[in-house]
């Protein structure tokens, strides 16, 4: 629970998960989180999207939302500043290899040691859209990648051990998600990204002490929850929450949006932030 005294300075920023967070998880609906929205435009305070989509599925949202902070995508391989999105400065924000580099790679390690699988890169946009289950549409915006590899693997256990530890030897990793495994870079994650993102507000707030708060409904928000001064842990539609570390955390009483809603205006009550 909150353990931090009504009249804290410190400024806050929000990191959240889409799907079954934010967003309702069958509707996709935000609407029930518009009244702790709109008091966190009315503060200024940064919302942050993080997710594992890709830019372009996330803009649509970004744009509906009105937010002008940018944006954790592809778990975290990648992070998007609307306003400066080409400068050298915000390329410098995201990791070494791009997209093209990562395929070359994969591609030359499926190669060399005949590892069957095969990628979003490899995948015209109907195949995407039989593989997700995406309609057309959606499914080619899924397919604008541009820090991670979603792959189905299609080789025995042991090559896929064989895989991994190649990936790791070249500063790669893999994650396993719902029906795809990932391949990014070995730094990225949604908690990396975090404190990257963090890191970026300190510089350019001079002296603003920042308290960040994370919200997040599945495993793989763990460590963005364990990266946040205070974890927000909304109820999962499926079995499979997260277990957050963190001892600064705070479990919202219902699911998706309305637990979002309810547990930002719990916050920002405490908070006592002044208007
Ligand atoms: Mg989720």
């Amino acid at each position: 629970m909150l353990t931090k005294p009504t009249t804290d300075p410190r400024r806050l920023i929000v990191f959240t998960d889409l799907d079954g967070t934010l967003l309702d998880h069958d509707s996709y609906s935000w609407a029930p989180a518009t009244p702790a929205l709109a008091k966190l435009r009315r503060l200024a305070v940064p919302v942050i999207l993080t997710s594992s989509k890709t830019g372009a599925e996330i803009a649509r949202l970004h744009a509906e939302l009105e937010l002008d902070a940018p944006y954790i995508v592809e778990n975290g391989a990648g992070i998007i500043f609307p306003e400066q999105e080409q400068s050298p400065a915000a390329a410098a924000q995201n990791f070494s290899r791009t997209y093209p580099e990562l395929l070359a790679f994969l591609h030359q390690l499926r190669h060399k040691h005949n590892f069957k699988f095969r990628g979003f890169g490899d995948f015209s946009v109907a195949e995407v859209a039989a593989e997700t289950g995406l309609p057309l549409e959606k499914a080619a915006l899924a397919r604008e990648r541009r820090f991670s590899e979603p792959l189905r693997w299609d080789d025995t256990p042991a090559a896929l051990a064989a895989f991994t530890e190649i990936l790791e030897a070249n500063d790669l990793k893999l994650l396993r998600g719902g029906r795809f495994y990932h391949v990014l870079d070995h730094r990225a994650g949604k908690g990396n990204a975090l404190h990257r993102l963090l890191d970026h507000y300190r510089r350019n707030t001079p002296g603003a002490d920042w308290y960040s708060v994370a919200l997040g409904d599945g495993p793989n928000d763990e460590d963005m929850l364990d990266a946040a001064d205070l974890a927000v842990v909304i109820p999962s539609a499926s079995s499979i929450g997260p277990k957050p570390h963190n001892p600064n955390v705070l479990h919202a009483g219902q699911r998706g949006p309305q637990g979002w809603n309810s547990a930002i205006l719990q916050i920002l009550d405490s908070y006592e932030t002044k208007e």
